[in-house]
């Protein structure tokens, strides 16, 4: 297999360097970022200092509160428009730069992370023209009752590598919109789509200060944005026991939370599914980016009576997937994103096989041709999983389908809601009512029915149970998380206060 040569990105030649109030800065310590299907060194990526911190919030606070939060919605929305055309206008390069630092396929950089950040920047530079609050109906006679809509502040967001751009988008999009300002650090394995997109902010005119990014190591540096004294919010995406180290460091300031954390998703397929589109709807859900996604179909409940042959097929495919370089088109999966992140998900898979479940596809390392130094793991399928094994319980986050048996109505659904998380799950037959039953039955925040993993703009994402806590990303939904409300009286009679503390009631 020929070794598709790294293209050849202006960015990638350049020294990185993280944007503090509109200026590019250095570091005096560094860290390394490398492209996973060959584990060379892509780049050196400065980690931030406290100093760092300290500035980045102290710009953001500046930017927040001498101007952003008070320019015209109309002027706003023009800039974030602006950043959006930029980053559609590099559409490629940013995709290219992704596979790099990830490993994804170039067909999924290029269709999901990409496409989307584009649609989100866009769709909330739709916003800041209709954010609006209301005139409230009060029994007081002679007086009225506003409530404001505003901005938190200063936002600390904090996004995880399965998604690099994207998931930082997903927070910048509705913070700009609501009129606050960031301080944003991607993960430490894929940091370079971010740092290309802040030199995006500065070419498109968006003030200095709006958007800061700082690159480290999520304890120092992601941690020094979450518990700082400026900060108003975090939005963080991540895995649940960070997110839960993130609320604790909130705990001081009581500052306020959004958290999108993990998954166990169950993928429920009904014997009178349409075999086809479930059998797609089973791949697609677990192999998808490398099984690490958050809303990975990976507890596969399948019914009895189809199990046997549904399990086959499945391993079938798996087995057929092309693993390779995500530049190379004719890949059909890549590397997992590290080596560490690679053993991890692989000991899950040694301990579903010495706990008695079946290994029918992958299980092991995989080595391509001519990138014996990638992270490349079998596509697996492990059969006669039982809901209290360590693989139906945790979250793997790589492409191991862990498929579970069921033949009775309310074993599915105690199954299926027998784990700490409650982000998604999926559902294929062709009863309606049925599909609905489990739609109502399932804790899970998105349920889809005989379809996986749709995403949209408009449609609002988030978790139950210990999935996330306290808002959602998309969708108008996503705007309640960066606002607050603000009530406002107004005597219209100029009445003199009959009773005491000005109580006029
Ligand atoms: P982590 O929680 O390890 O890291 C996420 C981010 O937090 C990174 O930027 C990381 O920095 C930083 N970080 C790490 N430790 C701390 C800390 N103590 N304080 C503040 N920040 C910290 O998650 P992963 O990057 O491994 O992402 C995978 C997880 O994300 C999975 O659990 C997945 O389910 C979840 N996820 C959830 C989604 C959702 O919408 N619900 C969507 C996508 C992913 P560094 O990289 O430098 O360590």
């Amino acid at each position: 297999m020929s070794v598709i040569e790294r293209p050849s990105i202006d960015f990638l030649t350049r020294p990185k360097r993280m944007l503090i109030g509109g200026e590019f800065v250095d570091s005096s310590e560094y860290f390394e970022t490398r492209d996973p299907a060959t584990n060379e060194i892509l780049a050196e990526v400065p980690i931030a200092s406290s100093a760092d911190i300290d500035s980045a919030v102290a710009a953001a606070r500046s930017a927040f509160e001498d101007g952003w939060r008070d320019m015209a919605p109309t002027e706003r929305q023009l800039l974030m428009w602006r950043l959006g055309d930029l980053l559609d206008e590099h559409k490629d390069e940013f995709a290219m730069l992704e596979v790099l630092d990830n490993g994804k396929p170039l067909w999924e950089a290029e269709a999901v992370d990409i496409a989307l950040s584009v649609e989100i920047l866009r769709y909330y530079a739709g916003w800041p023209t209709k954010i609006h609050g209301d005139l409230l109906p009060n029994s007081i006679p002679g007086l009225l009752s506003l409530r404001k809509r505003e901005p938190v502040g200063v936002v600390g967001a904090i996004a995880p590598w399965n998604f690099p751009l994207l998931e930082i988008i997903y927070k910048i999009g509705p913070a700009l919109a609501a009129g606050c300002t960031v301080v944003g650090k991607p993960a430490s394995w894929t940091p370079l789509t971010t740092l290309r997109f802040a030199e995006l902010v500065v070419e498109a005119g968006i003030p200095p200060g709006v958007i800061n990014i700082l690159t480290g190591p999520g304890e120092s540096v992601g941690g020094g944005i979450a518990g700082h004294n400026g900060i108003d919010k975090v939005a963080f995406t991540g895995q649940t026991s960070t997110g839960q180290e993130i609320l604790k460091r909130s705990v001081p300031g009581l500052k306020r939370v959004s958290l999108e954390l993990g998954g166990k998703s169950p993928n429920v397929v009904f014997a009178d599914a349409h075999r086809e589109a479930a059998m797609a709807g089973a791949f697609g859900g677990i192999f998808f980016n490398q099984g690490q996604a958050c809303v990975a179909g990976s507890r596969l409940f399948v019914e009895e009576s189809i199990a046997d042959e549904f399990t086959e097929e499945l391993s079938d495919k798996a087995k057929a997937i092309k693993l390779g370089q995500g530049l190379d088109r004719a890949s059909e999966m890549g590397p997992l994103v590290s080596a560490s992140h690679r053993e991890s998900v692989k000991g899950y898979i040694d301990l579903a096989s010495e706990g008695g479940a079946r290994i029918a596809a992958g299980g092991g390392e995989a080595v391509v041709d001519g990138l014996e130094e990638g992270f490349f793991l079998e596509p697996t399928v492990v059969d006669h999983v039982t809901n209290d094994m360590v693989v139906a319980q945790e979250e793997i986050f790589g492409p191991v389908a862990s498929v579970l048996r069921f033949s009775d109505w309310d074993e599915l659904v105690s199954m299926s809601n027998d784990v700490p998380y409650g982000l998604a799950a999926g559902v294929w037959t062709s009863d309606v009512n049925k599909a609905l039953r489990y739609a109502d039955a399932v804790k899970a925040g998105t349920v889809w029915i005989n379809t996986y993993g749709m995403f949209d703009v408009a449609v609002p994402f988030g978790g139950h149970k210990m999935s996330g806590l306290g808002g959602r990303e998309l969708g108008e939904e996503a705007l309640d998380a960066y606002l607050q409300a603000k009530s406002i009286w107004i005597d219209l009679e100029a009445a003199v206060p009959t009773q005491g503390q000005g109580i006029s009631r």
